[in-house]
């Protein structure tokens, strides 16, 4: 493991263009001067320095004139959300906890989490949509954050840009040293999924602007295809993800019957079941090449049974679906525990035997607890004591 700290915070007093979408550059650069008419391909010049090759500094945007670059650089910024720690688990995954400058003096930054999960072909980029979450999951650590607000589209941007400079992957920048990386030609960060902390579907214009700009061909350009977004049943927003957003989508399923869905997923007792379940069916672009994932957290003694793998695939009968199992990451003080390994290995096969691929998704970066669920950050998470008791053992370490 190792700690690192980054100083290259946002300027409060400058803000930073990076995370913006065309259309809020187009605005910023309206601001600064630049005339309605060359408005398009001004954007176009800063989108390529910004997103195709990650610039850092004005400076290095060539073929963009002096004057605006003198310009932007006396008013602007391309600072990220500023990396408090990056924490390196030993199977290669990354954690960021990235400091968001306070909204009104006297108030605490905020703070959230993005972890980076390299696989031999892939690697995937689970990003937050807000800091906190206001819907209280009963196995869910981000559940209990008090404090919530929703995160800008830049912020959400910044997230992706943050890992594409830690980890190395702008054209010409040299790939950090890490065996665990993806081999081969394909990306680094080959796939995004909103599965960090808060609900995207409650931040949704956010989250749709985001998506548009990761996924711009002229820039990062992660097609939409690569990018998920993981809802715990928000069933009003769910047409208009996939009509606007065009996504993948994945469900935080987790129960069968609403009785336990509403104590685990409270929002169950708005949109229950059935109701989640109508809209997945009639998801934009749903098939059987564009399926649904439906997670399904594996809690001891509390939803994996034989009976709820066998209700699991009644109820998704006629949906083009994939089941993700999750073996349950505990953290401090929840009163969960994670299904033993063959009720796991039971319940995967009554699910394979029904036909689908029933993949158990493997623990990543549990030795910094970077896995589902686990997200919160440390400032959040320890009350004023405890923090005390850490700083104190820290110092007679
Ligand atoms: N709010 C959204 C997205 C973030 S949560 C949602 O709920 O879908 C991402 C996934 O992690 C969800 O499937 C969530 O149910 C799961 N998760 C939450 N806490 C977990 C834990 N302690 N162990 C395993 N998975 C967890
Ligand atoms: Fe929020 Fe998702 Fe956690 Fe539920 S599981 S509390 S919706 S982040």
């Amino acid at each position: 493991m190792q700690f690192t700290a980054d100083h290259k915070a946002a300027s409060a007093a400058k803000p930073s263009l990076a995370g913006l979408s065309r259309a809020a550059l187009a605005e910023e650069l309206e601001k600064v001067g630049v005339p309605k008419n060359q408005l398009r391909m001004r954007v176009g010049q800063l989108w390529h320095w910004i997103y195709f090759r990650g610039a850092q500094n004005f400076s290095e945007m060539t073929n963009v004139s002096k004057e605006l670059r003198a310009l932007l650089e006396e008013r602007y910024t391309l600072a990220r959300p500023e990396v408090e720690v990056e924490q390196v688990s030993a199977d290669g995954t990354r954690k960021w906890l990235l400091r968001l400058p306070a909204d009104y003096p006297g108030e605490k930054p905020h703070e959230i989490e993005a972890v980076y999960i390299p696989e031999s072909d892939r690697g995937t980029l689970c990003i937050s949509s807000q800091v906190g979450c206001t819907l209280n999951c009963s196995f869910c650590h981000t559940g209990t954050m008090r404090l919530v607000r929703n995160l800008t589209a830049a912020e959400i941007v910044g997230q992706v840009m943050v890992a594409r400079d830690r980890i190395g992957e702008w054209p010409g920048a040299t790939p950090v040293a890490d065996k665990n990386l993806p081999k081969g030609e394909g990306r680094m960060i080959s796939n995004i999924v909103f599965m960090g902390m808060g609900e995207p579907l409650y931040n949704f214009e956010n989250v749709k602007e985001a998506i548009d700009t990761i996924s711009d061909g002229e820039g990062i350009s992660i097609g939409k295809r690569r990018i998920t977004v993981s809802t715990s049943g928000v069933v009003p927003m769910i047409e208009p993800l996939g009509r606007d957003a065009g996504t993948m989508l994945a469900i935080s399923l987790h129960a069968v019957r609403d009785d336990l869905r509403n104590e685990l997923v409270p929002l169950n007792k708005k949109y229950p079941i059935e109701e989640l379940l109508a809209a997945c069916r009639s998801y934009p672009g749903v098939s059987n090449a564009k399926r649904i994932t439906f997670e399904y957290v594996m809690l001891k003694g509390v939803n994996d049974s034989p009976e709820d793998a066998k209700a699991l695939v009644k109820l998704l009968k006629g949906i083009p679906a994939k089941i993700n199992l999750i073996p349950f990451n505990p953290w401090p003080g929840t009163k969960y525990e994670c299904s033993d390994w063959d009720t796991i290995e039971k319940f995967s096969e009554i699910v394979f035997r029904a036909g689908y691929a029933s993949p158990v998704r493997t623990p990543r970066g549990r030795d910094i607890l970077a896995a589902c669920g686990q997200l919160k950050s440390e400032t959040q998470k320890l009350s004023a004591r405890e923090r005390m008791a850490l700083r104190a053992m820290a110092m007679t370490d």
